[in-house]
């Protein structure tokens, strides 16, 4: 589905970043796989991706540093001359309360989720210039909002203000931007999460599972593709029908 296209994945060493990074290499793109931390996942996933006959590129770099954003984009475009699908993924989520929410964490939260992603679409879009995709993961907490992370829930509510307009803008470019709203995934995000609370969550989900990592994967590939041409401006929510809008 995505043979002879360029796709850069931001926080693509673990969970939902690296499950995309996957599915699209496997669907024939050369996948940018950034990263800020671990070395040694990513070059994993690199030499699985490889040896599996796919095509990728390290790109390590903090999303929320406009230099570090800058080399992300030099060592990639180099190499492809051209970004046709672009995937903020990278974020930062901990629980606690409202009062306990200091100014540091709140700039931290906004300048990776929101900032880091705006950063990503500063730089990208030039070299989008046969059109392409931007792919936003938010979160269905952009819309409920949330108990214990009203930093978060900002953030990705921000990201879907960005989304609408960037597809109002960037739609004459033939540049499609969406973004797709996780439930709960099974991943190190939600890992501090005790035994009690995972069985809560579990119960209140109609389809009784967290979500995997492909299953934010699979849809993000429709988005990346041309089977989804028409679409827009469009956050497709993927929670097994926690919150049914
Ligand atoms: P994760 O913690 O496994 O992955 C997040 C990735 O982002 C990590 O690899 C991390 O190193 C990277 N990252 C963090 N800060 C970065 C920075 N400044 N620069 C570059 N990379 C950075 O969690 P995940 O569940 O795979 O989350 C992926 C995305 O999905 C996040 O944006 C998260 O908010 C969103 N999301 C997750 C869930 C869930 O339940 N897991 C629900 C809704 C939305």
């Amino acid at each position: 589905m995505l043979n002879g296209k360029t796709a850069i994945i931001t926080g693509a060493s673990r969970g939902i970043g690296r499950a995309i990074a996957n599915i699209f290499a496997e669907n024939g793109a050369l996948v940018g796989i950034n990263y800020i931390k671990s070395d040694k996942k990513a070059k994993d996933l690199f030499n699985q991706i490889e040896q599996s006959g796919g095509k990728a590129i390290l790109l390590k770099g903090d999303v929320s540093k406009q230099k570090d954003v800058e080399n992300i984009l030099k060592t990639f475009t180099s190499k492809t001359k051209k970004i046709d699908i672009l995937v903020n993924n990278a974020g930062i989520y901990e629980r606690s309360n409202f009062e306990n929410i200091s100014y540091d964490r709140w700039n931290k939260v906004i300048s990776t989720n929101l900032t880091g992603s705006f950063n990503l679409c500063k730089k990208a879009i030039a070299y989008m210039k046969a059109g392409g995709k931007i792919i936003f993961i938010s979160s269905q907490l952009a819309f409920k909002g949330s108990l214990h992370g009203a930093d978060y829930a900002s953030s990705k509510a921000g990201l879907l203000g960005l989304m609408r307009s960037l597809a109002l803008e960037l739609a004459s470019k033939k540049i499609n931007v969406n973004a797709i709203a996780p439930g709960t995934i099974d991943t190190d995000i939600i890992a501090n999460y005790s035994k009690e609370i995972r069985k809560k969550r579990i119960n209140e989900i109609p389809l009784k599972r967290l979500g995997t990592p492909n299953d934010i994967a699979y849809t993000c590939l429709f988005l990346a593709s041309n089977m989804s041409d028409y679409i827009t401006g469009e956050t497709i929510n993927v929670n097994g029908g926690l919150y049914i809008h």
